[in-house]
């Protein structure tokens, strides 16, 4: 399979140089030329398959660069790590089917992607004879998850910024108390805006970048978009087996898009009508939402919710599904995306039917996430955490008779303790992987928000080859 950007501005490359470069040197975003097809009689031959082999027979239809024999020790290496034997478990509660992304190390859907991605540098690596060093800023989720993804790599250091003191504790102690040499904590006095503009400032220094072999782990990167359409394909085997009925609709909590996004290619790979419609759950930075129902594509301001995996306003992968919109034409997408970051807003009105098609949406407001997590533990027994309640809320909203509903669990309740215990009076259990986190050694170095003395203790850590 080879891989292009959505901006048309480089020569088709395959998986392993499109996972290497992340981000298209054109500015643009990189996608499969093709989407493969899956047929029905594939479908009825996958039933039985385990989790680990069913990634293996999902990814490896993107992917022809890697040995069959490697790409499956990498895949079964990052799937080791998860302490449910289903990996992403599926749990039924009344009409709505939970499925559970969040049994890897950090607890969050995150570790889906991070995991394969880490092992799949270090593969990488090892072949190149290079190093890489990975800088990246976090609110609070994706830091952790990186940092357990390479956490002991021969090849790799990583730098994460946090923001002091405004990630929550245990968000915190899950970064900080990750001991291994090649692994640097800094908290910034500042906020995360200002550790995403020093990690950008840093990136924009070429030479820099190029000397230091400095790499970035956000969610654009192909390889973690693919890691997640396995779940997608994993659900509806296992739905439909458990239900006859073989439409199903998904209803995804959304930031970046790009856990929704992997849901699209899943629709577009799978025999026709399998995957009917993705629900985009927003919380109340709402432009997708907004996208979706009167094609408004318009920043506003970030808003703090107790979701603040959601806490976005523009949505990095959201020019891929740009791209098939304006049926696959990269100088439309340029043109738009370039307009997008001139005037913060696009209509996109015009293709309200095509989107229609692919998706539904709702933005849901605290009142109703904190309603939902306390209406859905008296019903059920069951505690979502605040980005998992989004999903659910916009489930009830737009669920269809007759066709089964698959919401995605993105975050395991005890990282989000203080909006469980204010929606139903009671902390949720914890789990043994952070149980004894806050007695636990730590490690960090605090820093002011100054780029260049950040760049100074790049230097001074970074891994040579
Ligand atoms: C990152 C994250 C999301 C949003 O996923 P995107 O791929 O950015 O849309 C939702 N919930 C949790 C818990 C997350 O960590």
């Amino acid at each position: 399979m080879q891989y292009l950007s959505t901006r048309g501005g480089i020569a088709h490359i395959p998986f392993t140089r499109a996972v290497l470069m992340g981000l298209a040197e054109d500015g643009g975003l990189l996608l499969p030329r093709t989407i493969p097809r899956i047929g029905s009689e594939t479908m009825q031959a996958w039933q039985e398959l385990s989790y680990s082999e069913l990634a293996f027979e999902v990814m490896s239809r993107f992917i022809d660069d890697i040995p069959n024999s490697d790409l499956r020790a990498l895949i079964d290496k990052s799937y080791s790590t998860f302490n449910h034997k289903d990996v992403t478990p599926l749990v039924h509660c009344g009409d709505l089917h939970i499925l559970e992304l969040f049994h890897g190390p950090t607890l969050a859907f995150k570790d889906v992607a991070l995991q394969f991605l880490g092992n799949l540098f270090e593969y990488l690596l090892d072949r190149d004879d290079s190093v890489l060093n990975i800088l990246g800023a976090t609110s609070g989720d994706t830091g952790s998850a990186a940092i357990y993804g390479v956490r002991g790599k021969e090849r790799v250091n990583i730098f994460i910024l946090h923001p002091h003191q405004r990630v929550s504790p245990v968000q915190e102690k899950q970064m900080t108390t990750v001991l291994d040499d090649n692994v640097y904590n800094i908290a910034i006095r500042g906020s995360f805006d200002d550790g995403q503009a020093i990690v950008k400032k840093i990136f924009g220094d070429i030479d820099f970048k190029n000397t230091y072999n400095l790499g970035a782990i956000n969610s654009i990167n192909w390889a973690r978009v693919l890691a997640q359409v396995v779940y997608y394909v994993w659900s509806c085997l296992h739905i439909s087996s458990h239900e006859k009925d073989s439409t199903l609709d998904f209803s995804v909590p959304t930031g970046n898009f790009g856990d929704i996004f992997a849901g699209y290619i899943a629709k577009r790979m799978l025999p026709e009508g399998t995957i009917r419609r993705l629900i985009l759950a927003t919380n109340s930075n709402d432009i997708l939402s907004r996208f979706v129902k009167d094609g408004d594509y318009s920043l506003s301001s970030v808003v703090q919710t107790s979701s603040p995996s959601m806490d976005i306003q523009s949505a990095s992968n959201f020019e891929r599904y740009l791209y098939y919109l304006l049926d696959s034409e990269p100088e439309r997408t340029r043109d738009l995306m370039l307009e997008f970051s001139r005037e913060g807003k696009i209509d996109l009105s015009s293709y309200d039917d095509q989107v229609r098609r692919d998706f539904a949406s709702l933005a849901v407001s605290e009142e109703d996430v904190t309603a939902t997590i306390k209406q859905f533990y008296k019903d059920h027994n069951y505690i979502l955490d605040p980005h998992t309640a989004i999903g659910v809320k916009a489930a009830q909203h737009h669920r269809k008779k007759g066709v089964p509903m698959v919401c995605l669990a993105t975050a395991h309740p005890a990282k989000f303790g203080d909006a469980v215990l204010n929606a139903i009076g009671r902390e949720p259990e914890i789990p043994e992987s952070i149980a004894g986190l806050m007695e636990k050694e730590a490690r960090c170095e605090l820093m002011d928000a100054d780029s260049n003395a950040i760049q100074d203790y790049l230097k001074a850590h970074a891994r040579h080859a």
